[in-house]
């Protein structure tokens, strides 16, 4: 930790917040403490501190997380919408870039297609596919984002009717590299899967930010994805 503070003087840090359209904050901010316990999503503590973290609003605070540290020589680490039960987003040292208010959705409905940001979860997703008739195999938790979801595969609901994890419906992922660079894996519709790999690998830094994270093959809703679409309304 020392090492970090040696390379970033406060003045580095006054200035970099002031380029996000969300917001950061370092370890040393009142506020650190409150952002860290609610970083799980079910408030489970971990003694890993990382020495910033970054609350993104747009594409552009990816870039610049990414610029940031990269100067500074920190990792960085990505949070979807903090449902690892590890809590393994929390990284000691480094930058957390917590994605979980990129939730853009965009339908088009005669292609059978939705670009998601990593925010989005399976509720919203289902709610607004439902009104097309259309419906993506998501996880059963309503909240758990896409993001986290589809980079360990996936199993979501009507996983056994559909016989696919959920990855295998990806289309193509935009990713911002190391260099900060975007970059989208070709489209990919095929069950090789390299999309969602392409994803998680590099020990998962590619963060999936770009404003067409991913693209699922949606599926006519069947009656299973409605009751369940039904009862997550009831249960919320
Ligand atoms: C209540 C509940 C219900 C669940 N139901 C299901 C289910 O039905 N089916 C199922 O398959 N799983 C299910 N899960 C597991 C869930 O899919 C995983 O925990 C998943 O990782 C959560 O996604 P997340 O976006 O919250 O990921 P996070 O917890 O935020 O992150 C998990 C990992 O993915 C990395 N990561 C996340 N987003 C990105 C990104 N954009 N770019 C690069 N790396 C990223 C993180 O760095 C971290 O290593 C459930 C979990 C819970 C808590």
């Amino acid at each position: 930790m020392q090492h970090y503070r040696e390379h970033i003087g406060a003045d580095d840090f006054r200035t970099f917040p002031r380029q996000l359209d969300g917001k950061a904050r370092s370890r040393h901010h009142a506020e650190y403490a409150g952002w860290h316990r609610s970083a799980c999503w079910n408030g489970r503590r971990f003694d890993r501190f990382p020495e910033y973290i970054v609350r993104a609003q747009s594409l552009d605070d990816v870039a610049h997380s990414i610029d940031f540290a990269r100067a500074h020589g920190l990792s960085v680490s990505v949070r979807g919408s903090g449902h690892s039960y590890a809590g393994c987003f929390l990284r000691d040292a480094g930058l957390l870039l917590d994605l979980s208010a990129l939730d853009r959705i965009e339908i088009d409905a005669e292609a059978g297609t939705a670009s998601v940001q990593p925010g989005v979860g399976a509720r919203r997703l289902s709610a607004a596919l439902a009104p097309h008739g259309l419906a993506f195999p998501t996880g059963h938790g309503g909240e758990v984002g896409l993001s986290g979801f589809l980079l360990g595969g996936g199993l979501g609901i009507n996983f056994r009717a559909w016989g696919d994890i959920s990855a295998f419906s990806v289309r193509a992922v935009d990713l911002i590299d190391a260099d900060g660079a975007c970059c989208a894996p070709a489209p990919n519709n095929t069950r090789s899967c390299s999309g969602p790999r392409a994803a998680a690998g590099r020990g998962c830094f590619s963060p999936r930010s770009a404003s067409t994270c991913n693209a699922g093959r949606c599926r006519p809703a069947s009656p299973r994805a409605r009751i369940a679409a039904n009862w997550r309304a009831s249960a919320s």
